[in-house]
């Protein structure tokens, strides 16, 4: 699933080619959409233009002059792709916006999952309000960390994937994370030492930094809008290296699920 760091990218990209642009057409493809307000879709985008791309978590908002914005989330392996940029093959269209020349379009995720809301209600939005600190803002420091830790229960891969603590961070950025960090995932939270708490915020910023950096992680489906795809996956160092050696203490990675997820972790490095 694209994390903080893929959606991040994205946003950057919109913002580069699609804002200050006008929609001309909206094409919605057919098929069953459970709890999808594709009726107001067309008349709110259509004619409109994007004056910003913001990132929230996991989800991409596109405020138009409509006085409306588009909420995406592009789940497991949803692709948003802009033709001028992209000859490459599109998948599962669901969603076109049209401009002068070219097209954006959204696809392998279900219309349910792109949402219209008007501007001024996106604050008052619960799955907007319940996200928790962003991790790459100025204000994300060791003792904020601290204070969000402070009184939670339970292990501590589940707390980093818990968007209402920390938002943007998912199944494959965790297990980095805690691996770079030296702490186990089965680490309960109310265990953490304050030097823990720095390694780990040491940790989380470095690692998203760093995906950031390498173009985002192409494990699975991301995809830049051009179509390019990023290159953090070659470097995980326990992600999907169950059984291959520790590159740092040569033991063998290990794999274990954890609240339903599947968690790799270094059983030496990590404690
Ligand atoms: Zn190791």
């Amino acid at each position: 699933m694209p994390e903080l760091p893929e959606l991040e990218i994205l946003k950057s990209e919109l913002n580069v080619h699609v804002v200050g642009r006008r929609v001309q057409e909206v094409i919605i493809s057919e098929g069953k959409e459970d709890g999808c307000s594709v009726s107001g879709l067309k008349a709110a985008v259509e004619g409109a233009a994007i004056l910003q791309v913001e990132r929230r978590g996991k989800m991409l908002i596109l405020h138009l002059d409509s006085g409306f914005s588009l909420l995406i989330h592009l789940m497991m392996v949803g692709q948003l792709l802009l033709s001028s940029l992209c000859d490459s093959e599109r998948k599962d269209v669901r969603l076109i916006l049209r401009f002068a020349g070219d097209e954006l379009t959204l696809g392998q995720v279900a219309l349910r999952f792109v949402r219209l809301v008007p501007t001024s209600e996106l604050d008052e939005l619960p799955e907007l309000k319940k996200l928790g600190r962003e991790p790459l803002s100025d204000d994300f420091t060791p003792e904020v960390l601290e204070r969000v830790l402070t009184k939670r229960r339970g292990r501590l891969k589940s707390f980093l994937l818990n968007q209402s603590h920390i938002a943007g961070i998912g199944n494959t950025y965790a297990d980095e994370i805690l691996f770079r960090a030296g702490i186990a995932p089965t680490r309960g939270v109310s265990s953490l030492k304050g030097h823990e708490i720095e390694r780990l915020h040491t940790s989380i910023v470095e690692t998203l930094q760093q995906g950031l950096e390498l173009g985002g992680s192409s494990e699975m489906a991301f995809v830049h809008l051009d179509g390019s795809k990023g290159s953090f996956q070659d470097h995980f160092r326990v992600k999907r290296r169950k059984g291959e050696p520790c590159f740092v203490c040569g033991a063998p990675i290990e794999k274990t699920a954890l609240g339903g997820r599947g968690t790799y972790f270094c059983p030496q490095c990590q404690r």
